[in-house]
């Protein structure tokens, strides 16, 4: 594990602005950033693709085993593949979003996908994000950040980012969906979502992206 590589570790709901502020961060600091939300998103995809049964935990794990990922950073955002294929849009629409619980229950999911996230944040620098980096997956990370707004403020803001995505949502329902999720994640026994002792609580509700930008900027310089 890497417990002398400098790793800022974000945790936090869907919705709070991590992957936008994370990858802001990274960029000042000229961090790596790592998105591990986009992981199990094309594990789910993978799944689904090949038509793997959703309530066989062997298969899943041999599925996420077997699944070639690589994620890029290119001057238009993120590229994820999946054995060749660029999902980067097939990975985020709302039917994988609703199944990605089937499979972030698994242990021996969590493991594969944990494994290569050390082994990213062992190569250098690293901003990560996710539900259990400062928990789980980078625990030693000197700078770790709790990211959280409220329901509504959450909901906002996957509705305004689904709509710039042509992708319109009905917002109660969204705002249940997003709900749901996080009840999911906090009380799934594997790694659940939850504040390290030692995480700095950051409320994001009534803050712009640049002001939280900033401050996670600073304490990053400071903690690290
Ligand atoms: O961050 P994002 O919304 O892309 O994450 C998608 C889902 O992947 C989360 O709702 C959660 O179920 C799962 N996830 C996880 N552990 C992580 C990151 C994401 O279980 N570290």
């Amino acid at each position: 594990m890497s417990g002398a590589t400098q790793i800022v570790a974000i945790d936090g709901p869907a919705g709070a602005g991590k992957s936008t502020v994370a990858r802001r961060v990274a960029e000042r600091l000229g961090f790596a950033f790592l998105d591990t939300g986009a992981m199990y998103r094309a594990a789910t995809w993978r799944a689904l693709a090949r038509g793997v049964d959703l309530h066989d935990p062997e298969a899943l794990e041999a599925s996420t085993r077997d699944m070639r990922l690589e994620m890029d950073e290119t001057p238009s955002g993120q590229r994820v593949t999946v054995d060749g294929e660029d999902v980067t849009a097939a990975i985020r629409t709302p039917e994988v979003t609703r199944l990605i619980y089937r499979l972030d229950q698994i242990p021996g999911v969590r493991r594969i996908l944990v494994d290569h996230q050390r082994r990213f944040g062992e190569r250098g620098p690293t901003v990560a994000e996710g539900r259990d980096i400062g928990t789980v997956v980078f625990p030693a990370a000197r700078c770790k950040i709790f990211l959280d707004a409220s329901l509504d403020c959450r909901t906002r803001r996957r509705a305004a980012e689904l709509a710039a995505k042509g992708m319109p949502a009905d917002f109660e329902q969204l705002r249940e969906e997003i709900r749901e999720r996080d009840e999911k994640s906090r009380t799934r026994a594997d790694s659940p979502l939850r504040r390290a002792d030692d995480a700095v609580l950051v409320d994001s509700t009534d803050l712009t992206a640049d002001q939280v930008v900033d401050a996670l900027v600073a304490l990053a310089r400071e903690r690290l």
